[in-house]
Parts: structure tokens; C-alpha cells; sequence
């Protein structure tokens, strides 16, 4: 638009839509102004293996990613993606529906069956995609999606992109969700979106009796299981498998960014209708495909962990034991034990948690730093998450970078 195409009486009122940033701008400003690195604007300019990379110049052990499993350099998985790189191209140009359902797409979609011993499985683009298409198609007008308060962006994200209604339940409360549903009307169409593990705290849901309460109201059940694929449950199925309520979880969602180790998202489902999705679900239909490479190395990576019993082992002696070294030195934890891979250090205020961050990357680790909103209720933390591949001699030195920059920082005494 040309400034002669505004007419002369809104001259200098034109609306700035971007002015709405300014706020951000401005604390996001005021930040740098204190000479802290930016937690936002990490480069990793060399990536050594899954837990060591190169930041500013310096080798750096990484505690901060969802590379759960360690599967990012595994052998297998890097020739399955060359290979496919190599015979199929770089991409698909194309919808699932149309021309973007290559070999890959249809064996990551048999891996996922296999995994996770169920009739259906549909891949999307994302997890993201993944909640945003399911909850926003299963639920529809007049139906009811009943979901945590400490949900992840993804499922509110669904629950804005569909018409249903939309009923909140204390974050890991039996009692609220049971108390919520009693009141909606028992014939309207209700879904309960659960996560296994909430990734902000590390904490676990109570499964078991959120499903058995979710069951009695006649609801169908979603699970978000993200952040325990790999190492829950006797399969590494998730939260669900561990507490024995397999039968009841309707929908599973998870993604291949975090133990599978490469990008993507799917629901998998024992529902017999569950193929109908393909064919009224916006995300899925509206998007390219994921690459070929990209399939294929999950297809092999999700394969390998169904037999990956020794990593599940030492991704929770290292999750115990960073936990427990934490606790004792004082930090302030998100859960009493390791509950899962994650472990989160609850600092005061953004100044004291952004000092700590920069100490720590300074001594060469790095975790993630995390803010509202993305964190509950007002929270400031700094998110450990654990891989499998970390060694013995890289979480004793975790725990000493952990010790001198909380001493250094004033967080622990
Ligand atoms: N669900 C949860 C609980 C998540 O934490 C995340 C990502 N952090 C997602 C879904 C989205 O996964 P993706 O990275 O594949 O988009």
C-alpha cells in the first residue's frame, strides 16, 4: 500500500497491527539491556551427538532437549533416512491424500500399529497437528471437550480450532474432573483429553482413575503421550500402559520430535471407524506430508524402540539421579521424586531464573528455560530432561555445574 493510497483523513491514524507486540518487545528488550544471553535465541552450531553440541563456540552437554531415548545418531535410523533421501527425493509435494503418501508413510504407519499393538494408526505433520486435527474433529457441535488446565498449547489449540464446548478441570484432579462432568448433560457427546506426562513439571497424571471417572460419565478418552513414549509401561507405550488402562484410552496422540527422535505426529486407535479421520480432518487433509527421510527414519527409530529395554534403563537411573542430587543440594523441584524424564528447578522470578540459565550455559550446560505462559501458574523454571545416552561421568558433572551456579547465583546456599 502506497502512502498516497490512504486517504488524507486517516494520515498518522493508520492502525499498526504490529504495535499489539509492543509490550514483548519492550521486556524482551529490557532483558538484553541486563547483558544476559538470550534463552531464546540458543544456535547450536555443531551438533556432536544427542547429548553434546557446540553453543558460542563451546562444547556444551545438553540437558535440555526431548531426545529421550538418544535416537538422533543412531546408525540404523541415519541409513534409513539416507536411503529413503536417496531413492524417494527430498519431498513429497503433496497431501497424504493426494500425491503425498509415499512406501515410508504407509511403514511408519505398521511400525506405529506394531508399537503400540492397535488397528489404526494416521501420521501427521506434527504432534501439534496431530492434537489441533483430532480434538478439533472428534469434537463437534454440541459435544464437550473436558481437558486438564495445564494442557499443552496443542490441545487448547484444537479446542479453539473446533465448535465444541469447552470445560476446564484442575490440573491432576480425580475429584474435579468427576465434579465437571456430573453436570454436563448425560446424552451430549464428551471428550476427556488427558496427558501422560505434563512437560512443564515432569509430573505424572493419575490415568487410571481419570479414565475410570471418565468412563462412568460415558466420555471417550484422548491421551497425550509426547513425553513418555519409549520408557513407560511395559511395551514403552506410555502412562496409559504403565497404569494398566490400556482398554479404556479411546485416542493416543504422540510425536516422533522427542523419544523417536526426528519430527512428525500421530494418533493411534483401536476404534473401527478410527480411518474416517483421513477424510474430515482439516490438519491432516490441508498440509504436505512429511518427507520421505523423515518417515523412514522414524519408521526404523520406533521399531528399535520396542526392543530398547537397556536405554529405558539408564534414562531412569539418570532421571534418579540427577533428581536426587538436585534435591539434596536444595534446589526446589517440580515433583518429590523423578516421576519422569523431565525435572524441573522452580526459580523465584525471571531475573533469578534467567542468572542461573546463564551460569550453567556458561559452565557449558543447557537446559531449557521456561516462562509463562507455557509454565503454570506463574512459574519460572529451568527444565531438565534426561537421555538415555547421557553417561555416569556427564550427570556427575551435570550435578557439579548445577552446584556451582546455584551457590554463584545465590539460589541454593
Ligand atoms: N503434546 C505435548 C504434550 C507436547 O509437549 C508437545 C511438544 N512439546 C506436542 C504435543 C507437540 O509435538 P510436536 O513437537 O511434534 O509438534
Amino acid at each position: 500500500l502506497q502512502t498516497a493510497d490512504v486517504p488524507a483523513a486517516l494520515e498518522g491514524t493508520k492502525p499498526d497491527l504490529m504495535s499489539k507486540f509492543d509490550g514483548l518487545i519492550a521486556e524482551r528488550q529490557a532483558l538484553l539491556d541486563s547483558g544476559v544471553t538470550d534463552p531464546f535465541a540458543i544456535v547450536m552450531e555443531q551438533v556432536k551427538s544427542p547429548t553434546e553440541a557446540v553453543i558460542k563456540g563451546r562444547d556444551t552437554i545438553l540437558l535440555g532437549t526431548y531426545n529421550y531415548m538418544g535416537m538422533t545418531f543412531d546408525p540404523d535410523v541415519i541409513a534409513a533416512g539416507h536411503k529413503a533421501l536417496d531413492q524417494f527425493g527430498s519431498g513429497t509435494n503433496g497431501s497424504r491424500m493426494l500425491n503425498g503418501t509415499f512406501r515410508d508413510h504407509m511403514e511408519v504407519e505398521q511400525a506405529l500399529r506394531d508399537f503400540y499393538g492397535v488397528s489404526g494408526a494416521i501420521v501427521f505433520s506434527t504432534g501439534y497437528m496431530a492434537n489441533l486435527g483430532m480434538i478439533s474433529t472428534l469434537a463437534g457441535k454440541g459435544d464437550y471437550i473436558i481437558l486438564d488446565a495445564d494442557s499443552h498449547a496443542s490441545i487448547y489449540d484444537g479446542c479453539k480450532q473446533g465448535v465444541a464446548e469447552i470445560v476446564r478441570f484442575r490440573h491432576n484432579s480425580v475429584e474435579d474432573l468427576d465434579k465437571r462432568l456430573g453436570r454436563l448433560p448425560a446424552e451430549a457427546g464428551k471428550l476427556v483429553v488427558l496427558e501422560g506426562v505434563y512437560s512443564m513439571l515432569g509430573d505424572v497424571a493419575p490415568l487410571k482413575e481419570m479414565v475410570a471417572v471418565a468412563k462412568k460419565h460415558g466420555a471417550m478418552v484422548l491421551s497425550d503421550e509426547a513425553h513418555s513414549m519409549g520408557f513407560y509401561g511395559p511395551n514403552g507405550r506410555g502412562v496409559y500402559e504403565a497404569q494398566g488402562c490400556e482398554g479404556d484410552v479411546d485416542f493416543i496422540v504422540g510425536t516422533f520430535s522427542k523419544s523417536v527422535g526426528t519430527v512428525g505426529g500421530f494418533c493411534v486407535s483401536n476404534h473401527p471407524k478410527f480411518e474416517a479421520i483421513r477424510l474430515a480432518c482439516r490438519p491432516y487433509i490441508f498440509t504436505a506430508s512429511l518427507p520421505p527421510s523423515v518417515v523412514a527414519t522414524a519408521a526404523t527409530s520406533i521399531r528399535k524402540l520396542m526392543t530398547a529395554h537397556e536405554k529405558r534403563e539408564r534414562l531412569w537411573s539418570n532421571a534418579r539421579a540427577v533428581h536426587s542430587g538436585l534435591k539434596e543440594m536444595g534446589f526446589k523441584l517440580g515433583t518429590e521424586t523423578a516421576e519422569s524424564a523431565i525435572i524441573a528447578v522452580i526459580l523465584t522470578d525471571q531475573v533469578q531464573a534467567v542468572m542461573m540459565w546463564q551460569a550453567l550455559l556458561e559452565a557449558g550446560l543447557y537446559v531449557n528455560m521456561a516462562r509463562p505462559p507455557a509454565t503454570p501458574a506463574g512459574t519460572f523454571l529451568l527444565r531438565c530432561s534426561l537421555c538415555a545416552e547421557h553417561t555416569p561421568e556427564q550427570v556427575e558433572r551435570i550435578l557439579a555445574m548445577f552446584k556451582s551456579a546455584g551457590q554463584a547465583t545465590g539460589v541454593i546456599g
